[in-house]
């Protein structure tokens, strides 16, 4: 089963020290900055692009395509923003990224800019994980230190600097037109797209925002090719990726393999579903993509294959639930969250995610009345698509996925409190 896996990205994190720079050195890195230097810049976006890298923040936009957004011609600088601002529940895979290995993303950042022709970089960071803040500020230090930032790097007469920047702590930052607004100093609120910010972003002008882990993988795609990150992963889906597997099985963790794999191989990497019980719902990218059951415990987990089964591939956040757990309950969780994380800004959202909880604490509390599905689902269809971005979304997206694989759970809800029907539960959270 472990020849499923493919670390690279993952590859030194049992090394303890592998984030120290000398060691990161010793395992190959900085040689594909190296690499990019002796090469022109349009050449290093077509190896990106040639590779097939595709977003790892959770949408698989394209990412040397992205960077070729970014108007050459413009005579305003131009910006890379590294959205490290994971915060998705469930979603869990940059921060061990910029805690095992923070120069990975590093090496990535000074290659990305050195493609798209930007001399400032920044990689904007949840505020409230001060050990992955400190992390970065000591690798970026080191980078500089090293030759690898700052002026004529490595003598190439290419200057960069970089910049880590702690956000306060809204999820909303995660949302690359707010984490701008944050950036410049205000309050992190939507803009409405387009322009993309690859055209207008930072201080209005051409900016690339790209997920870590989106980054983090352009090193060893410069240093082994766009053939060789190609040859894994799907026709459409390419390359290795990390899956981040929590909930109730035996060993949670990081899984590096291939897109394309099965929640199943991963379950089964993973040591099973916990002891005495099965599988009932998952996640396939955090909260925010639809649930799916045991029936698609063999699609592809790739962006093609999450999207023929109605759901997203997203951040590939894997959370999995075993049958001692109330669907109607797990819902409400995640509503809470996105009511709680609202920035207010738009009307649907700001107001429709506070009714959703509304709703779902009386399906909860089995106190809701015949029809409240309906107005649910209704009240679904004024929020989804309605908003400024795409947080609304998210929070209708596991309200309407779990009404459709799991409605007679609703109905149950009628006369019966979730924590009658989901005793186990109930031990284990009181
Ligand atoms: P999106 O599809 O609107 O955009 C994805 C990226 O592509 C953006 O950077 C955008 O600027 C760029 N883009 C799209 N169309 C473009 C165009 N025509 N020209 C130039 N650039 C273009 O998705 P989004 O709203 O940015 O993000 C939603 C995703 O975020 C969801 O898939 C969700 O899974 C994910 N998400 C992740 C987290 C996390 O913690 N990592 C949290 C919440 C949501």
């Amino acid at each position: 089963m472990t020849d499923l896996l493919t670390p690279v990205l993952s590859a030194n994190w049992a090394d303890e020290r592998a984030w120290k720079i000398t060691n990161y050195e010793r395992t190959g890195g900085y040689q594909g900055l190296r690499k990019a230097l002796g090469r022109t810049p349009a050449d290093v976006m077509g190896t990106v692009k040639d590779a097939g890298l595709r977003g790892r923040g959770g949408a698989g936009f394209p990412t040397g395509m992205k960077w070729s957004f970014v108007p050459q011609d413009n005579p305003n600088p131009k910006y890379l923003v590294v959205n490290a601002d994971e915060s998705e529940p469930g979603t869990c895979k940059d921060m061990p990224l910029m805690m095992a290995s923070p120069h990975t993303l590093v090496e990535g950042v000074i290659i990305a800019s050195y493609a798209i022709g930007c001399e400032a970089a920044f990689i904007y960071v949840r505020g409230e994980v001060v050990h992955v803040v400190r992390r970065l500020q000591q690798a970026v230090r080191e980078a500089y230190s090293a030759g690898y930032i700052g002026k004529n790097v490595l003598g190439s007469g290419y200057s960069l600097d970089v910049v880590v920047h702690a956000g306060a702590g809204a999820y909303i930052c995660g949302e690359e037109t707010a984490l701008l607004d944050s950036l410049e100093g205000r309050r992190g609120q939507p803009r409405l797209r387009p322009p993309f910010p690859a055209v207008a972003g930072l201080y209005a002008c051409p900016t690339v925002v790209n997920n870590v882990e989106s980054i983090a993988s352009v090193p060893s795609i410069i240093a082994n090719g766009a053939e060789w990150f190609a040859s894994m992963g799907t026709e459409k889906s390419k390359g290795m990726t990390l899956y981040s597997l929590s909930g109730h099985v035996q060993r949670p963790g990081q899984f590096e393999a291939p897109l394309g794999i099965t929640l199943r191989q991963l379950i089964e990497l993973s040591g099973g579903v916990r002891e005495g019980h099965e599988l009932k719902f998952w996640t396939p990218g955090g909260s925010s993509t639809p649930i799916l059951t045991a029936e698609h415990l063999d699609i592809p987990l790739d962006y093609e294959g999450a999207a023929a089964a109605g759901t997203m591939l997203g951040t590939k956040a894997l959370q999995v639930f075993d049958e001692t757990t109330s669907v109607v309950r797990t819902t409400l969780r995640w509503v809470e969250f996105y009511k709680h994380e609202s920035c207010g800004k738009c009307t649907p959202c700001r107001e429709g995610s506070w009714w959703l909880v509304q709703l779902l604490q009386r399906f909860e509390a089995g106190t809701a009345v015949e029809g409240d599905i309906e107005k649910m689902l209704d009240l679904c269809d004024n929020i989804g698509g309605k908003s400024f971005c795409a947080l609304a979304d998210g929070a209708v997206a596991c309200v309407t996925s779990a009404v459709k694989h799991f409605r007679s759970e609703f109905e149950a809800g009628y006369t019966t409190p979730a924590w009658e029907l989901f005793p186990y539960e109930r031990s284990a959270l009181f």
